[in-house]
């Protein structure tokens, strides 16, 4: 059976975190990994941050946690010294009593210090320097098997991601077949789309992508004729001013920083006694019950297979703080930290 398009993706996770970029050149950066994420209208599979190393570790002392936008408003404006919040921090374009609230969840986590000043007015100052730390955003479409309504369906959605420019970077990433049929089907992708071929050991670079311009603003596909002849309407753009382009790149970093990929077994049921990631090197979720690796969507509270850990497990630390499950979630959790 073909590999599901969730263990398809969480193995080009791994290849990744351990290879980017893709055409052998010297690491120069460090590679953050997350997927299913991106804006409310379009979701990438997989995310992969090119980040500046010291800046990366300058960012680990804002926690583990990610960063909302009214936090980033927060932290990125603070003042070295104490001043009124409203003095101190930009017009946000809302109302200042959400900003205020953002002032105390800065607070409150240890990423600024607040006061009371004078008429009860409320102080911040920085404690630390939020760091320019994502140098370059990929975002990789995974479809293990590219046929032609798939590659129809997802040219469509690249050339929104390119005329957009969001990413740094858009890719494809497909299972190497090795049939003749693969370029004709890449002449439906965008020429600025790469094209990583998947195989069981190795990823070759089939198409390399085009540098896209995030700094510069770019434009919203929002409907477009359907190429048919009946089809007489006009397309119809909206323009992306390259301030908004920034902000929702730092969000999308923001989010990935603090999910990682590993965040998977979230979803699924590591507490249930047949569950197995037989590979901590590469963590597929793997079924014992059903003798194979499974998806999220299978591997679920209503599955029916399902064998839950006795409550003891998890409980009264045994053997080690907790049962199996915790065990495993902890070790996933471990990875993703070490990765930051
Ligand atoms: S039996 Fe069901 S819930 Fe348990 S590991 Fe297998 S798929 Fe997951």
């Amino acid at each position: 059976m073909d590999e599901p398009e969730f263990l398809f993706e969480l193995r080009v996770c791994r290849w990744a975190e351990q290879y980017w970029p893709p055409d052998g050149e010297r690491r120069d950066s460090a590679v953050l990994v997350a997927r299913q994420l991106g804006t409310r209208g379009r979701r990438w599979d997989t995310i992969v941050l090119e980040c500046d190393p010291d800046g990366l570790d300058a960012r680990a002392v804002f926690g583990e946690e990610r960063l909302d936008s009214d936090l980033l408003h927060v932290v990125q404006h603070a003042p070295a010294s104490w001043a009124w919040y409203r003095d101190a921090l930009p017009d946000p374009g809302y109302p200042w009593r959400y900003v205020r609230e953002a002032v105390h969840e800065a607070a409150d986590r240890g990423l600024v210090e607040t006061r009371d000043g004078t008429n009860g007015r409320i102080e911040l100052r920085r404690k630390y320097r939020y760091p320019e730390w994502v140098r370059r955003i990929i975002a990789i479409e995974n479809k293990p098997d590219l046929d032609a309504s798939a590659a129809r369906v997802l040219g469509d959605q690249l050339e929104r991601d390119v005329a957009l420019g969001l990413a740094d970077e858009v890719w494809v990433a497909t299972r190497a077949t090795g049939a003749d049929v693969e370029p004709a089907l890449y002449e439906r992708l965008p020429v600025e789309a790469g094209i990583l071929a998947v195989g069981d050991d190795s990823v070759d670079v089939a198409w390399n992508a085009t540098s896209l311009a995030v700094d510069a603003p770019g434009t919203r596909i929002l409907e477009r004729p359907s190429g048919n002849e009946h089809d007489q309407s006009a397309a119809r753009f909206e323009y992306a001013d390259p301030a908004w382009k920034a902000d929702k790149r730092l969000q999308i970093a923001e989010r990935a920083y603090e999910r990682g990929w590993r965040s998977f077994v979230d979803t699924m049921r590591p507490d249930c006694r047949h569950f197995e990631l037989r590979d901590p090197d590469l963590p597929l979720p793997y079924c014992a019950a059903k003798g194979r690796h499974v998806t999220a969507g299978e591997c679920r509270h209503a599955c029916s297979e399902r064998s839950p850990e006795p409550p003891a497990w998890r409980t009264n630390g045994w053997p080690i703080e907790g049962g199996p499950g915790a065990a495993l979630k902890r070790l996933l959790a471990d990875q993703r930290a070490s990765r930051r």
